[in-house]
C-alpha cells in the first residue's frame, strides 16, 4: 500500500516518529494509503530547513523565481488527470469536478502569483518641498500554511503560491483526511528545481503538526484555512507571540432569490451551489430564501431537481454527488436532520444513507437534503454543517431578507438573483459578507479581494496584495 512522505529540505523523507496514520478512500470506506503522523521535531526540520533557505531564495531575481513557480504550474497541467483522480479518491469527490475546478485552480494559484510578483510597484509619498518618504516591502520570512481537505489542492496551493512568490519559505500542512495531493504536489516541485528547504510539507494531525507550525518562533506568519472553532485556538496561540494572521474559516451562506429573477437559471445555478462538492464548499449557499410570490414554485423545481441528482461512485462522469469526506462527517450531517427535525422543519427530500453497489458499497454517501419550514433563528439555519443540506424560506421584503442573511454568526459569502439593478446593487451593499455573487455563483477574479466578514475570518486581500500578508512593510523618510 502505498506510504506518503515529508517533503522537507528537498527531499522525500518519513516521519521522525516512524509512526503512520491510515488515509481512507471515503467512497469505499476502506484504508488505501498511510500519512505520516509527523510531530514536533518534523516541523522543527522543516522550519531549520526553510529558515537557511530563505535569503537565497527571497534574493533571487524575481524572475528566475518565477520561472521556477511557473514550472510547477505548468507540470499541474500536465498532470491534471492523475492529480483529479488522486484528489477523487482521497476526499470522495466527483473526479469530473476535481478535473474541471480544483486542479485547473491550483495552477491558475501559481501562475496568478508567479507572474504577479514581477508587477508590484513600490509606494513613495512626497511631503511637499521637506521630505519624500518611500515605503519597501520585504518577504516576512518562513510562512505557516495549513489548509483543510475539502478542495485540497486548490486551497494548498491558494495559502503557499502567494508566500513563494512574495520571497518567503514556507512549512505547509494538507489536512490529514487529504494528504495525498499534497505529496503529488511535492514531487513536481522537486522535478521543477524548486530549491531545497523553499518549501517543506509535514503531513500528520492538526494538533500535533498545525499545533507545533503555529507555536514555531522561526514561523513568523501563518495563513490558515479551515474551521472557525480550529481558527480561535489559532488566534489565541498566535497572538500573543505577535505573529501576522490571515484567517479563512466556515460560512452560513444565503441565496436570496426575488421573484424577478431569471427562474431556470436561478434554480440551476443554486442547484449547483447548494450540493457540489457533496455542498462541502466553504462558499456554498446553506440558506435559500425566496420572494414568497415565487417561493411554492422555487420549492417545488428545487426538490424535484435535487431528487433527481446522481450520487455515486466519485470516478463515474455521471455522478454529481460523491461520498462525504469521513463517516465522522457523514454523521455530524446526519445528526443535523435529526436537530432539523427537533426544530419543526419538514424534510421536503433526501437525509438518507444511499447505498451504491460494488466498489462504493461501504462509502459515505447521503441523499442531498432539502429543509423547510424552519425560522432564520434556529441552530439548523444559524451553524455551518457543511455537507448537502439546504434550507428554503420564503420573505416578503428587502429589508427583511437582508435582516435574515446577515443574522449568523458568519460573513463569508452571499448571491442575489434578481433582475432589478438598483436593487441588487443596494442588498449588496447592506450583506456582511466579503463575496457577493450577482446572478452568478463561484466566478473568482484573482484580483480581487478573498476571505470573510464576521466569524468567517480576517486578512482580506486581493491579487498581488495577497502577498502583502507574506511581506513587512517599512518606510524610510528622507529630509530633502
Ligand atoms: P479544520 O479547522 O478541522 O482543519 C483545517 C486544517 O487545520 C487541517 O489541516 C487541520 O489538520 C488543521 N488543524 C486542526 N487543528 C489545528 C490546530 N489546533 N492548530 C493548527 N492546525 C490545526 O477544518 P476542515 O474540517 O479541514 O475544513 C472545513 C472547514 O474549513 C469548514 O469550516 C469550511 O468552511 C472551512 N473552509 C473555509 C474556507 C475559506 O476560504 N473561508 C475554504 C475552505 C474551507
Amino acid at each position: 500500500m502505498q506510504q506518503i512522505s515529508n517533503y522537507i529540505n528537498g527531499q522525500l523523507v518519513p516521519p521522525l516518529s516512524g509512526n503512520y496514520l491510515e488515509n481512507l478512500n471515503p467512497a469505499e470506506g476502506k484504508v488505501y494509503s498511510f500519512l505520516p503522523d509527523s510531530d514536533e521535531r518534523d516541523v522543527e526540520a522543516a522550519a531549520v530547513a526553510a529558515q537557511a533557505a530563505f535569503l537565497s531564495w527571497s534574493q533571487m531575481p524575481l524572475a528566475k523565481r518565477a520561472a521556477i513557480l511557473l514550472k510547477i504550474a505548468d507540470l499541474i497541467d500536465r498532470d491534471l488527470e492523475g492529480l483529479a483522480l488522486a484528489e477523487s479518491v482521497d476526499q470522495g469527490k466527483p473526479v469530473k469536478l476535481a478535473k474541471s475546478v480544483d486542479i485547473p485552480r491550483a495552477s491558475a494559484n501559481m501562475r496568478f502569483f508567479a507572474t504577479a510578483s514581477m508587477h508590484v510597484a513600490a509606494e513613495s509619498h512626497l511631503m511637499e518641498d521637506e521630505a519624500i518618504n518611500y515605503t519597501t516591502r520585504t518577504p516576512v520570512g518562513v510562512a505557516g500554511c495549513i489548509s483543510p481537505w475539502n478542495l485540497p489542492l486548490y486551497l494548498f496551493t491558494w495559502k503557499i503560491a502567494p508566500a513563494l512568490a512574495s520571497g518567503c519559505t514556507v512549512v505547509a500542512k494538507p489536512s490529514e483526511l487529504t494528504p495525498m495531493t499534497a505529496f503529488l504536489f511535492s514531487k513536481l516541485c522537486m522535478e521543477a528545481g524548486l530549491p531545497s528547504g523553499v518549501l517543506n510539507i509535514v503531513h500528520g494531525l492538526g494538533k500535533k503538526v498545525g499545533q507545533a507550525i503555529v507555536e514555531h518562533p522561526m514561523i513568523p506568519a501563518i495563513s490558515f484555512t479551515g474551521g472557525t472553532v480550529t481558527g480561535k485556538t489559532i488566534a489565541a496561540t498566535a497572538a500573543p507571540m505577535f505573529k501576522k494572521l490571515s484567517l479563512e474559516l466556515g460560512g452560513k451562506n444565503p441565496n436570496i432569490i426575488f421573484a424577478d429573477c431569471d427562474f431556470e437559471e436561478a434554480l440551476s445555478t443554486s442547484i449547483n451551489s447548494s450540493f457540489s462538492n457533496q455542498g462541502e464548499i466553504c462558499l456554498c449557499g446553506s440558506r435559500i430564501l425566496v420572494e414568497r410570490s415565487l417561493y411554492d414554485r422555487f420549492v417545488s423545481e428545487f426538490v424535484k431537481r435535487t431528487r433527481a441528482l446522481a450520487v455515486g461512485d466519485p470516478l463515474n462522469e455521471a455522478t454529481r454527488l460523491g461520498a462525504l469526506v469521513s463517516e465522522g462527517h457523514m454523521q455530524k450531517v446526519l445528526s443535523y436532520i435529526e436537530l432539523a427535525k427537533q426544530e419543526g422543519g419538514t424534510i421536503a427530500c433526501g437525509g438518507e444513507r444511499v447505498k451504491v453497489d460494488g466498489r462504493c458499497a461501504s462509502g459515505y454517501f447521503v441523499a442531498p437534503i432539502v429543509i423547510t419550514a424552519l425560522p432564520q433563528s434556529c441552530r439548523t439555519n444559524q451553524e455551518e454543517i457543511f455537507g448537502p443540506v439546504v434550507t428554503i424560506m420564503p420573505f416578503d421584503a428587502e429589508e427583511e431578507v437582508i435582516a435574515y442573511a446577515n443574522s449568523t454568526a458568519y460573513g463569508l459569502s452571499a448571491t442575489i438573483w434578481t433582475n432589478n439593478l438598483k436593487r441588487a446593487h443596494r442588498v449588496a451593499h447592506h450583506l456582511k459578507s466579503g463575496i457577493i455573487w450577482i446572478n452568478c455563483w463561484l466566478l473568482r477574479d484573482l484580483r480581487t479581494p478573498f476571505g470573510g466578514m464576521k466569524q468567517s475570518g480576517v486578512g482580506r486581500e486581493g491579487g498581488w496584495e495577497a502577498m502583502r500578508f507574506f511581506t513587512e512593510a517599512k518606510n524610510v523618510c528622507v529630509k530633502l
